[in-house]
């Protein structure tokens, strides 16, 4: 039990804000985007650099309290239970070199402030569906971007990483120093260090053309149908995305779609207006839409493309890789979720994998579904009204897709994570394999144990 004593011995080793549950800064120094999640450490530390995470971590390892770590929370799948949480969200350094096209960024940047620097030299990062995500929690969960069938998933494109590993030394990793680290690190989540900074690739921007087309509910048979034929047309240049929502009545929603069930087609190419509205072509005429927004855009208006909510939300998920995404499988999914069902989740999406996706990086790296088609990713709201509903409507399309389903996950979309055998899914066995050796040398006492934590056990076959 933390007594006055170790509270103030970690105030007076660090710069940043030191709280505990009943200071007035705890509630904002914890505060998660999923506000579903409310994390109760015993202590949360709001490091001011990456000096005050080593103290943090030297900290805690002298006193075997268990460490977290928290940028944004928008990976909040489940609650801290005491223990010490690191937020690193005051790290907020961003370095753009035009000329290595490198980015380099503090454990706190959000994707936004990425682009933000590098669009005005012509870069772009290899950030997901929302930029208001972190560029670390999301790296090291491998970070399957809005382009990912054309340039990959982001944790093959990092160059280095600056961590703090669980005996409190700060290291700089890389496929030279500590590669097998640097690799697990990459795609293998916080499990083995906290990153303090990430420096990675970055990719020229010539023509970009995305946006959305927004059908009604009541056309998805046929659009999934022209959805999945249409996909093999598709140059890697090309990255679709299709959901089914259930809007509800809320303010983040657009008017238009308030309380509406639609399928919404996601679109992002590195092409121009005339080879991208070819491309779309068949897709446009397959329904009338409610809504088309594609076409030529601002890459800083990307946010655009897939309309996740920017505010803070309570949420649940959960997702699977899938090997196929046939007639079969998709007919599974609208008997139930379609038109005419009383399907409680938000979204439904399936995202086509594949190109540059399925090709990996330099390094062996810990990220998984190269061999999958498509991932499966559902989410649901998680108010007490509906959350019963929402985690069996997630359990039961988990379940009815299964046939269809590589039985593995991308951890970035796993879902909350159960027992060892079942966080373990998200990797294949080789790399969990490795993920546990690397454990019991970079972690022996288990003091990074939150989130898809492994406990460096094998998992149960
Ligand atoms: C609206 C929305 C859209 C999304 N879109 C995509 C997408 O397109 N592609 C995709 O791949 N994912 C996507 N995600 C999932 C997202 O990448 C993960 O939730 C990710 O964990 C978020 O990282 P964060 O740092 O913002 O969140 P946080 O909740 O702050 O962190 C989540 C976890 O990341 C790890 N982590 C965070 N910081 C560190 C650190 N400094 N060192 C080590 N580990 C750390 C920890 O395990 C932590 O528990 C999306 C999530 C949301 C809510």
């Amino acid at each position: 039990m933390l007594v006055n004593d170790d509270i103030h011995a970690l105030s007076t080793a660090v710069s940043g804000i030191v709280a505990v549950p009943d200071s007035p800064e705890f509630a904002e120094e914890t505060f998660a985007f999923n506000v579903a999640t409310v994390h109760r450490p015993d202590v949360v530390l709001g490091a001011a650099d990456a000096q005050d995470v080593a103290a943090g971590v030297k900290w805690a390892a002298e006193r075997r309290v268990p460490v977290s770590v928290q940028s944004t929370g928008h990976g909040a799948e489940s609650a801290v239970d005491g223990g010490l949480l690191i937020s690193t969200r005051r790290l907020q350094d961003v370095q753009i070199d035009p000329v290595e096209r490198t980015a380099r960024v503090g454990a706190g940047v959000k994707w936004r402030s990425v682009l933000e620097a590098s669009v005005p030299h012509g870069l772009i990062g290899l950030h997901g569906s929302s930029t208001d995500v972190g560029v670390v929690g999301y790296t090291v969960g491998g970070g399957l971007p809005v382009l990912g069938r054309a340039l990959g998933f982001a944790a093959d494109h990092v160059r280095s990483m600056e961590v703090v590993t669980a005996d409190g030394a700060l290291r700089r990793i890389d496929a030279d120093a500590e590669a097998e680290l640097f690799a697990l690190m990459c795609g293998g989540k916080g499990n083995f260090a906290i990153v303090t900074a990430v420096e990675f690739n970055l990719f020229p921007l010539g023509d970009f053309y995305g946006g959305g087309i927004i059908y009604p509910g009541a056309d998805a048979a046929p659009v999934l149908t022209a959805f999945r034929e249409w996909l093999p047309t598709l140059p890697d240049d090309a990255s679709p995305s299709i959901s089914l929502l259930r809007l509800p009545d809320m303010e983040f929603v657009p008017p238009p779609l308030r309380g509406q069930f639609v399928v919404h087609l996601r679109f992002a190419y590195l092409g121009n207006r005339e080879a991208g509205d070819a491309l779309l072509a068949p897709m446009r005429a397959v329904s009338t839409p409610l809504m088309d927004t594609a076409g030529p855009m601002s890459y800083l208006d990307v946010d655009q493309i897939h309309m996740d909510p920017a505010d803070p939300l309570p949420f649940t998920d959960g997702g699977a890789l899938l090997k196929d995404f046939g007639a079969d499988a998709a007919a599974e999914l609208l008997r139930l979720a379609g038109d005419g069902t009383d399907c409680p989740l938000l979204l439904i999406e399936i995202r086509p994998l594949g190109g540059a996706l399925a090709r990996g990086g330099i390094l062996p790296d810990a990220v998984s579904g190269r061999d999958a088609a498509f991932l499966l990713f559902l989410v649901g709201l998680k108010v007490p009204e509906a959350a019963e509903a929402v985690t069996s409507s997630i359990r039961a399309i988990l379940g009815a897709m299964a046939p269809y389903s590589t039985g593995y996950t991308l951890v970035n979309f796993h879902g909350e994570p159960g027992d060892e055998a079942d966080r373990a899914r998200a990797w294949s066995p080789a790399v969990y394999e490795r993920m546990v050796a690397a454990k019991s040398t970079y972690d022996p006492g288990n003091l990074l144990r939150f989130g898809h934590a492994i406990n460096g056990a094998p998992a149960a076959s």
